[in-house]
């Protein structure tokens, strides 16, 4: 008889095929679509959903099977925002010589520099791989964060888990933080002076990984490191220089939960992080560089 996968593994499961089904790519549906109203497997023949078809997705990385590296694709083209906040919080602070993120986070200590830590359980200050050549960077910590000490845990940090997984990368390979580290509360957007006060912290753990690819979760985190006061939907996808680095900003997974259409342009936009990285998707073919390459 066969065996029965364990209903833990089966939800997993369950959760990716639905994450892929989100952001179009239906290649392991066809039983399903067979078995759907005939409106809902009209072809879609939107750019987006032609490109969505057209994937080949990359496995997931597994402990015993690295990320596939292929041949960079070629530098894509820098966009320049227009509107600039003030000056720069950040072009008069250099890189601290010789910084670690351990030195960071003994530098932030018990803080009390803004009125976050009030309501703060655990200061969230970042996870993953200190030498990460990609880093994600979101807004704040919610509650689950706030709770166990570490980025996007809750029901946003699946999301993202499986769109790094979706990557062909782990979780462990990329570096994870946010612009603030305590717990705004109700999980409010961040208020400017917050941001203010925490985000040199964040320059000095960007400045100390310096990963080649920096993409900025949501509004908040794109704001802050592109000093812009535009909304995301008016860059969202292109690339920017920030301090030398690629960065490039793409909706926050807590969007995407309640907009799950969005899913293919987030998908769109991490091809072309994939492209920059060398990172191949199936079949060794090389990720698809996107508009702005
Ligand atoms: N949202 C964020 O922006 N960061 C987290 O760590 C979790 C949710």
């Amino acid at each position: 008889m066969a065996e029965r996968i364990p209903a833990t593994l089966q939800d997993r499961i369950a959760e990716r095929l639905s994450f892929y089904e989100d952001i179009g790519i239906n290649l392991f549906y066809r039983d399903r679509l067979a078995t759907r109203p005939v409106s809902a497997v009209q072809e879609d023949t939107t750019s987006t959903a032609i490109a969505a078809r057209n994937l080949t997705l990359p496995k997931a990385a597994s402990k015993s099977e690295p990320a596939k590296f292929a041949a960079p694709a070629p530098p894509p083209k820098l966009s320049v925002l227009p509107t600039v906040l003030e000056v720069s919080l950040f072009d008069s602070i250099s890189k601290i010589a010789g910084d670690s993120l351990p030195t960071i986070l003994s530098d932030i200590g018990d803080c009390t520099r803004c009125k976050l830590h009030h309501g703060r359980t655990k200061l969230v200050f970042g996870d993953g791989n200190p030498e990460a050549e990609l880093v994600f960077v979101g807004e704040g910590p919610g509650r689950d964060e706030d709770a166990q000490g570490l980025p996007f845990v809750g029901r946003a940090g699946k999301l993202l888990t499986q769109m790094i997984e979706a990557m062909g990368l782990q979780r462990k390979d990329v570096y994870i933080c946010n612009v603030v580290k305590c717990r705004p509360p109700e999980n409010r957007t961040p208020e400017k002076d917050e941001v203010s006060t925490c985000s040199p912290f964040l320059l000095r753990q960007l400045d100390t990984i310096a990963p080649k690819v920096i993409v900025c979760l949501g509004s908040i985190a794109a704001q802050t490191l592109l000093q812009t006061n535009r909304g995301i939907t008016h860059y969202r996808g292109e690339w920017f220089d920030f301090r030398g680095r690629k960065l490039l900003a793409t909706y926050h997974p807590a969007y995407l939960l309640r907009n799950p259409s969005a899913k293919s342009e987030v998908w769109k936009d991490l091809q072309k992080v994939m492209a920059v990285l060398g990172l191949q998707t199936k079949k060794g073919k090389p990720a698809e560089t996107g508009k702005s390459s």
